[in-house]
C-alpha cells in the first residue's frame, strides 16, 4: 500500500455495496447527499454536482439509488420533492422508512433524523399503512438562538 493512501473511499464502497457500477455522476450524486445533514431537492443536488451533469443522467441516477436503497424520498410540507441519504441499514427495495424529519422554519432545512424512531400508531381495522412520513417542525439545532 502507498504511504500517502488515501481514506478508504466510502462512496466506492456504498456504490458497490448496492450492486450499482462507479460513475463519476453516481459518485457526485451520493457525495452531495452525504455531505450536507439535510435532504437536498433535484434542484439543489443538480448544483452541487455542477454544471456539467446531465439533468437525465441526474433524475435517473436518483431513480436507481432510490430503488437500490441509497437513498430515500423525504416528503415535508413543501410541494418539492427531497432526497436524503439513506443509513446502512437500508437495502434494495426494502427502506427502512423507520425515522422522523424535521423541518427547521428558520433555515428551511429537512433534516434526516436516522436515529430518531417514529413512534408505533395503532390503526383501526381495515387500515394498512404501506408507508409513513413522519414530520416534525420547528427550529434545528443550528438555527436556535443564542443563551
Ligand atoms: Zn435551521
Ligand atoms: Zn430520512
Amino acid at each position: 500500500m502507498p504511504p500517502a493512501a488515501p481514506a478508504p473511499d466510502r462512496l466506492a464502497q456504498t456504490i458497490t455495496r448496492h450492486g450499482l457500477r462507479q460513475t463519476p455522476v453516481r459518485r457526485a450524486v451520493l457525495a452531495a447527499l452525504t455531505g450536507k445533514g439535510y435532504a437536498l431537492t433535484g434542484a439543489e443536488i443538480e448544483q452541487e454536482t455542477g454544471p456539467g451533469t446531465d439533468r437525465i443522467t441526474l433524475y435517473r441516477t436518483l431513480k436507481s439509488f432510490e430503488q437500490s436503497g441509497l437513498i430515500h424520498r423525504v416528503i415535508d410540507d413543501s410541494d418539492v420533492l427531497r432526497y436524503a441519504a439513506c443509513s446502512i441499514e437500508c437495502s434494495a427495495g426494502a427502506h427502512f422508512d423507520n425515522h422522523v424529519h424535521f423541518k427547521c422554519g428558520t433555515c428551511a432545512h429537512t433534516y434526516c433524523l436516522s436515529q430518531v424512531a417514529i413512534p408505533a400508531v395503532t390503526l383501526p381495522g381495515g387500515f394498512q399503512a404501506e408507508r409513513r412520513d413522519y414530520l416534525l417542525s420547528g427550529t434545528c439545532q443550528l438555527c436556535q438562538p443564542a443563551g
